[in-house]
Parts: C-alpha cells; sequence; structure tokens
C-alpha cells in the first residue's frame, strides 16, 4: 500500500497541517527510540520528554496510520472485554487495576489536549443506549459495577432522560 498516504477518511479529510518529519537517513544517537506513531507510541514520547528525556519516535508509515487515526475517536469508560468478565477471569485486583487504567486513560488524553493545545474538535460526555429490557439489565449491572470500582461519573436515564439529551 501507498504509505506516504492516509487512506480516505474523515479524520485524514479533516486533519491539522503536517509539520516536517524528516525521513530517518543517517544513524543518529538518542537516549530513547520509540518505535510506532500512535496513541502508544507519542503518548510514551510526550511523557518521556515532559520528564526531560531525550526521544526520536519511529514512525514506518504516517503517524497515526495504525488503529489511532482509523478509530471511533471516542473517550468512553468501556472495554472490549467487560470488566464483569476480566473479575470473573483474574479476580477483583486486577479488575479494579484494568477499572482505573480507563479513566486515567482519559484523563491522559484530556491533559495532553489542553496543554498542548490540540485542535481537535473534543466533545465531552456521550450515552450507552439500550434498546430493550435485556440490554437495559446489562447497562444496570455494568453501572453498578463501574461504580462499585469508584467510577461515579455515569448516570442512569430513563426514557425521558434520553429524549432530553438526543
Ligand atoms: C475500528 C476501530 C475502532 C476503535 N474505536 C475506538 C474508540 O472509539 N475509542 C478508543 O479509545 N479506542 C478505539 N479503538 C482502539 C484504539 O484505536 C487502539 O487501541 C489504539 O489506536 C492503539 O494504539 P497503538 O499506538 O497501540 O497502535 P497503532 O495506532 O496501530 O499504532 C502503531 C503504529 O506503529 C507503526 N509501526 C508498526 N510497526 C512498525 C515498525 N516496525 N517500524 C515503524 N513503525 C511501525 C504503524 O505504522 C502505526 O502507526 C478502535 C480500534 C479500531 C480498529
Amino acid at each position: 500500500s501507498d504509505k506516504g498516504k492516509y487512506p480516505d477518511s474523515y479524520y485524514a479529510a479533516s486533519r491539522n497541517p503536517k509539520p516536517d518529519r524528516p525521513t530517518l537517513k543517517n544513524d543518529i544517537q538518542t537516549e530513547v527510540c520509540v518505535v510506532g506513531g500512535g496513541y502508544s507510541g507519542l503518548s510514551t514520547a510526550l511523557h518521556l520528554i515532559e520528564t526531560d528525556h531525550e526521544v526520536v519516535i519511529l514512525e514506518g508509515a504516517q503517524i497515526g496510520w495504525g488503529a489511532s487515526g482509523r478509530n471511533g475517536g471516542q473517550i468512553v469508560n468501556g472495554l472490549n472485554a467487560s470488566l464483569q468478565k476480566i473479575q470473573k477471569s483474574y479476580g477483583q485486583q486486577n479488575a479494579d487495576f484494568v477499572g482505573q487504567l480507563v479513566t486515567r486513560g482519559g484523563k491522559i488524553i484530556r491533559r495532553f489536549i489542553a496543554d498542548y493545545n490540540i485542535d481537535c474538535d473534543l466533545k465531552e460526555k456521550n450515552i450507552f443506549a439500550a434498546l430493550n429490557n435485556g440490554q437495559l439489565r446489562d447497562l444496570q449491572e455494568t453501572h453498578a459495577l463501574w461504580e462499585s470500582h469508584g467510577m461515579h461519573d455515569r448516570e442512569m436515564l430513563d426514557k425521558s432522560g434520553i429524549q432530553e439529551h438526543i
């Protein structure tokens, strides 16, 4: 594939102007080399730079070329494997750890956006909607579970609450 050009997407079409990112041509010395310019690599590099480390990011295609430039773009307290599942398979302590990572991740993103003045059209808050009673029970269970992990930033909405928000 043509790694010099982003694949067509909303993000590619609406992104901010790209600064010069030179191609590595010679041997260079650096304290830390981060491989991959997605969320993981960029966040790692920023944290290191903030603590006075010298960092070079090597990206094989473009910044945000992988999942980071093609995702839903939503900061939600959600996990692919539910917290219930993690708790069942790996115990309460590990579920607590993963649960607080989710909150911490969102905070890191918000701090970066504020500190670096990132013009990314951040919108706060989102709605998980239940389409039937079974899904509503799932949401209620999940809500109770997240609450038990100390996350009190979710609110259960009833029918009129949903209508109001939509
Ligand atoms: C369809 C989809 C929707 C998603 N929706 C959401 C969402 O709404 N909210 C959310 O929080 N998460 C979402 N995710 C998950 C999220 O996108 C990923 O967890 C995250 O982007 C992973 O970031 P990463 O930096 O680890 O990997 P990537 O973003 O994939 O970055 C890896 C980078 O490394 C580069 N690379 C790889 N190998 C080399 C090499 N050898 N040398 C140099 N460079 C290399 C690649 O080119 C790439 O740029 C979604 C994912 C997908 C796929």
